[in-house]
C-alpha cells in the first residue's frame, strides 16, 4: 500500500459524498470539496466551496418559531467543466459505461487526480484525466487540468467551463427545512476569449465574493486560439468552446481560478484583484510545482514516521494519519495566520455544524503547538478579537468576566441552535448545549499550553493574560458559596457529555457541580494566580487597573481554588455531576440488540419518548477528560489543594466505570478513552486508537463525514502518537518525555518544535533518541524519567527505556 496516496479504484455512487469530503482540497483560506467538475448538487453529488470564516445569517421558521442561524456559506462553484460530443448529452458518469476508474488524493503534493475511461451510448470511448489543486502558497488560486482523449472516434466537442453562483446551502439533510440562499448576484463579465468573472454578495454579512476563471485549450499540446460563446445569467457565466477532434487526439483544458473577497487584505476591490492574480498565474505545471514545494515544506514539519510489526496495517495507519494531517493543514495553515478565523470542528469541508468553532480546539491545538505554533497564535487571536463579545455574553447572563460561546462564528455571539432536529422522530427539540461553559476552560487551557510550548511571553502578557484573567473572573462569578457544604458550587451547566443536559423531571436545563467543569474552573483560577505572579510588575499593574482586578477579587479566586466542591460516589468514583449516582442504569445490551448502532442514543431515546437524562449513559468522555488533560501529578496537586483524597488507583477505577457507560457518540470520545488507557491497558488503548483512525476514512458514524470531516478526531489521533505515546508534557520550562509504545509499534519518529528548537525524536521499545537541530535557540531542558537534562542546539541525547 502506498502510504501517501488515498486511492479509490471504482466508482460507487453511494460513496461519492463521503469521498468528496475526504478528497477536499484547501489551503487554510478556502476549501473545495472533491466533487467531480461536471457534477451539480443532487442525491449523489455535493460540490461545495467554503471560505475560512465565510459566514452569513438567515432567518427561518422552525416549529412555529423564527430562528436565525449563522452558516458557513457555500460559495459559487468554480469547478464546472464538462463536455459533450456532436451535440449529444453532457458528460454524466451515471449515464455511461465506465471501463476504468481511479480517483486518488496525493497527500504529499495536495493534488486530487481522477482518471476515467468510458464508453457512451454510441460506443465512443473517451479517456479523461484530471488533476486539481488549491494552491498552498498562493492562497487565492486554484487550478484544474483536464485531458480528454478520443480513443476511437472523431467528432465535434463542445466544452463548457463555468462559474456557478446559483448554489445554495444544501449539504446537510437535517437543515433542509431552513432558508438556504445566502448569496445574491452582483455581476458577471466576459473579459476576453479566455477569462470570465462572477461577483456575488452574502445577503446579510454583505461580504463580496469575486471569482475569475481562465480557460486555455490545447490540442495535442498545441495551444488553440478559439472564440468561445459566452452564456450567462445573473449568477452564472460560462465559456463554451467548440473544437473538432480526430481519433487519437488529446484535448487539454487548463482552468485556473482566482478567488477574492471584500474582506481580504492588501486589495483594492475583490474582482479587480481576482483578475490581477489570475493574470499573474502561470500555467498548470508551474502552479503544480510551486504548490508541491509548499506542501513538502509543511510535511517536513508535520510528518510522523511509524513502523509497526504488521507492515500492511502499519501502512494503512500511516496513510490515515497523513490524511488527517493534510486535512488539518488544509483547514488551518500558514495562510490562516493573517486571517480572522478559528478552527472549525468539521473543517471547511462541508456544512455540518455550520462551520462553527467549538471546544474542539482543545484536541487540535496540541498538534499545531508542537509543529507550527504560529498557527495556534493566530487561532488564539480569533478568540482575543471576540473578548469584548464574550464580556457582553457574560454580562447578558448576569456574570462577570468573559463567557465565550459554545459555538462561535463571525462576531463571537452564541451560535448554538436553540432547537435541533431529531431525524429519527422528526421532532424539533430544545437544545441546551450552549450551557457547556467548559469551553471557557478549554480556551484558557489552550492559551496556557501555547505559552508552555513556545515560551511566547509577549503573546501571553499582551493578549493571553487579558483573556485568561477575564475567564478566571467568569468562573469566579459563576461559583457561589454553599453554607451547608462550606464549599463553592457551580450550578446550571452541562458538560462535554451532551446526553446529560438536565435532571430527570425538571424543566430547567443544566446540572449542578459538574466535576469536569468545577475542576477545570479550579485549574483556571490556580493558573490565573500563577499568571499574575509571572507577569512583569508593570504589566500586572496595567492589567489589574484596566480590568479593575482588586486584591479582594484575587483572594476570592484563591479561596475558590481551595474550596470548590467535587462530588464522589461508589468509593472513589468522581461523580459526573451532583445526583449522577441517582440515575438509572441503562440496559446497553438490550439497546444494542434492538438498534444495532446506538452511538446516538439520545436520538433513539427521544424517539421512544424517553431521554438520556434518566440514565447513567454518556455520549462521550466527560469525567475522563481530566485524565486526558492532566498528568496524575497535576491532578493530585489539584485534589490536594481542594482537600480531597486522590490515590493513583482513582484513575483506572474511573476509567473502567465510565468506559462501560459511554456510547462514543462523538468522534472525540475514543481519542480521550484511548489516551487515558494508554498506560493501564495498552491493548485496549490501541484498539480505540485504531477505531478513532477509522472515524472519517470509514465514516464510522454512518453518514456524518460526507457533511464534513471531524477535525478534532483527526488531529487527536495524530496527537495520540505525538504526545500520548511519547508522553510529552510541557510544564514548568521542561519538555518531559515518557515514551510508551504499543507492543505493535517498532519505531515512532517525528520532528517537533519546542521553544525555538527543532527536535528530532526517535522512539523504540527500548530507547529514545533526541537530536536538537542546529539553530541559534538557547539551551532547553528535557526531562526523562526522573532526570532533567539540558540540551543545546546541535546536540544528541540517548536514553534507555
Ligand atoms: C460533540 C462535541 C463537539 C461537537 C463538534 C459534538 O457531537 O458532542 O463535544 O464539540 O460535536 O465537534
Amino acid at each position: 500500500m502506498d502510504e501517501w496516496t488515498l486511492v479509490y479504484d471504482s466508482y460507487l455512487a453511494g460513496q461519492v459524498k463521503l469521498r468528496e469530503a475526504l478528497c477536499t482540497l484547501g489551503n487554510g483560506y478556502f476549501a473545495t470539496r472533491g466533487a467531480a467538475p461536471e457534477s451539480i448538487a443532487d442525491d449523489v453529488h455535493y460540490p461545495g466551496t467554503y471560505l475560512a470564516g465565510g459566514y452569513n445569517r438567515l432567518t427561518s421558521e422552525v416549529a412555529g418559531h423564527e430562528i436565525e442561524n449563522e452558516d458557513l456559506v457555500n460559495l459559487p462553484n468554480w469547478l464546472p467543466l464538462t463536455f459533450r460530443i456532436d451535440g449529444g448529452d453532457w458528460f454524466d458518469l451515471g449515464q455511461v459505461q465506465i471501463l476504468d476508474y481511479r480517483q486518488s488524493l496525493d497527500l504529499h503534493r495536495g493534488i486530487l487526480e481522477r482518471s476515467v475511461r468510458f464508453a457512451d451510448n454510441r460506443k465512443r470511448i473517451c479517456r479523461i484525466g484530471q488533476r486539481r489543486l488549491v494552491h498552498m502558497g498562493m492562497p487565492h488560486l486554484a487550478a484544474l487540468s483536464t485531458t480528454l482523449v478520443a480513443e476511437n472516434w472523431s467528432g465535434h466537442v463542445e466544452i463548457c467551463s463555468a462559474l456557478d453562483g446559483r448554489v445554495v446551502n444544501n449539504g446537510v439533510e437535517r437543515y433542509r427545512g431552513l432558508n438556504n440562499r445566502h448569496l445574491e448576484p452582483l455581476q458577471v463579465k466576459e473579459h476576453d476569449a479566455e477569462r470570465i468573472s462572477l461577483k456575488m454578495r452574502t445577503t446579510q454579512s454583505r461580504q463580496e465574493i469575486a471569482l475569475a476563471a481562465r480557460s486555455r485549450l490545447y490540442r495535442n499540446e498545441e495551444h488553440l486560439e478559439s472564440t468561445p460563446e459566452c452564456r450567462s445569467e445573473a449568477d452564472y457565466i460560462a465559456h463554451h468552446f467548440r473544437i473538432d477532434v480526430v481519433e487519437g487526439d488529446t484535448l487539454r483544458i487548463e482552468k485556473t481560478v482566482s478567488l477574492y473577497t471584500s474582506r481580504d487584505r492588501a486589495i483594492s476591490e475583490c474582482s479587480l484583484d481576482a483578475l490581477n492574480t489570475l493574470h499573474r498565474a502561470g500555467p498548470f505545471e508551474e502552479l503544480l510545482s510551486t504548490h508541491s514545494e509548499y506542501w513538502s515544506q509543511l510535511w517536513r514539519r508535520f510528518d510522523i514516521g511509524l513502523k509497526e510489526d504488521n507492515g500492511e496495517q502499519g501502512a494503512r495507519h500511516a496513510l490515515t494519519l497523513r490524511l488527517h494531517i493534510l486535512h488539518m493543514l488544509q483547514t488551518a495553515s500558514p495562510n490562516t495566520m493573517d486571517l480572522d478565523t478559528g478552527v472549525p470542528a468539521r473543517g471547511w469541508h462541508g456544512e455540518a455544524y455550520r462551520g462553527h468553532i467549538f471546544w474542539d480546539e482543545l484536541f487540535i491545538f496540541p498538534l499545531l503547538n508542537l509543529r507550527l505554533p504560529e498557527i495556534t497564535r493566530a487561532l488564539l487571536m480569533y478568540r482575543y478579537r471576540r473578548l469584548e463579545a464574550a464580556r457582553a455574553n457574560a454580562d447578558a447572563a448576569n456574570y462577570r468576566g468573559a463567557m465565550y460561546p459554545w459555538q462561535s462564528g463571525s462576531n463571537g455571539r452564541e451560535e448554538s441552535q436553540r432547537l435541533h432536529y431529531n431525524p429519527r422522530s422528526g421532532r424539533w427539540i430544545p437544545d441546551h448545549t450552549h450551557l457547556q461553559r467548559h469551553v471557557n476552560a478549554a480556551i484558557a487551557f489552550n492559551i496556557w499550553q501555547y505559552y508552555q510550548v513556545t515560551g511566547d511571553m509577549e503573546f501571553l502578557s499582551f493578549y493571553g493574560a487579558e483573556m485568561f484573567l477575564e475567564i478566571a473572573r467568569f468562573w469566579s462569578s459563576l461559583a457561589h458559596f454553599c453554607k451547608t457544604h462550606q464549599r463553592y458550587e457551580i450550578h446550571g451547566v452541562s458538560g462535554p457529555d451532551e446526553f446529560q443536559t438536565g435532571y430527570p423531571g425538571s424543566d430547567k436545563p443544566g446540572l449542578n457541580n459538574h466535576s469536569y467543569t468545577n475542576i477545570m474552573a479550579v485549574w483556571v483560577l490556580c493558573r490565573a494566580l500563577e499568571l499574575l505572579a509571572l507577569l512583569a510588575e508593570e504589566r500586572r499593574a496595567e492589567l489589574c487597573t484596566m480590568l479593575d482586578i482588586s486584591e479582594a477579587e484575587i483572594a476570592r479566586w484563591d479561596d475558590i481554588s481551595r474550596r470548590m466542591r467535587v462530588i464522589f460516589h461508589d468509593d472513589g468514583i468522581i461523580s459526573q455531576f451532583e445526583g449522577y449516582d441517582q440515575l438509572e442504569e441503562l440496559d446497553w445490551e438490550a439497546y444494542r440488540e434492538k438498534y444495532g448502532d446506538i452511538h446516538r442514543l439520545d436520538r433513539i431515546l427521544e424517539a421512544e419518548g424517553d431521554t438520556p437524562n434518566h440514565y447513567k449513559a454518556s455520549k462521550q468522555a466527560d469525567v475522563l477528560m481530566l485524565f486526558y488533560l492532566f498528568s496524575s501529578e497535576e491532578l493530585s496537586e489539584l485534589f490536594e489543594r481542594l482537600g480531597y483524597p486522590f490515590e493513583y488507583e482513582t484513575i483506572p477505577k474511573n476509567i473502567e466505570y465510565y468506559a462501560r457507560r459511554t456510547s462514543h457518540g462523538s468522534t472525540l470520545s475514543r481519542i480521550v478513552h484511548s489516551w487515558v488507557q494508554l498506560r493501564s491497558d495498552r491493548a485496549g488503548s490501541w484498539r480505540l486508537f485504531q477505531e478513532a483512525l477509522e472515524s472519517d476514512i470509514a465514516d464510522i458514524q454512518g453518514g456524518t463525514t460526507p457533511e464534513g470531516i471531524h477535525l478534532g478526531a483527526m488531529a487527536g489521533t495524530v496527537d495520540l502518537l505525538q504526545r500520548g505515546y511519547t508522553g510529552i508534557v510541557t510544564r514548568g520550562d521542561v519538555l518531559w518525555l515518557n515514551p510508551s509504545l504499543p507492543e505493535e509499534m517498532r519505531c515512532l519518529s517525528m520532528c517537533i518544535r519546542y521553544r525555538g528548537h527543532s527536535l528530532d525524536l526517535e522512539i523504540r521499545q527500548e530507547g529514545l533518541k533526541v537530536h536538537a537541530r542546529a539553530s541559534n535557540a538557547s539551551p532547553i531542558k528535557i526531562g526523562v524519567k526522573d532526570g532533567v537534562y539540558e540540551i543545546k542546539a546541535g546536540e544528541d541525547r540517548e536514553f534507555q527505556l
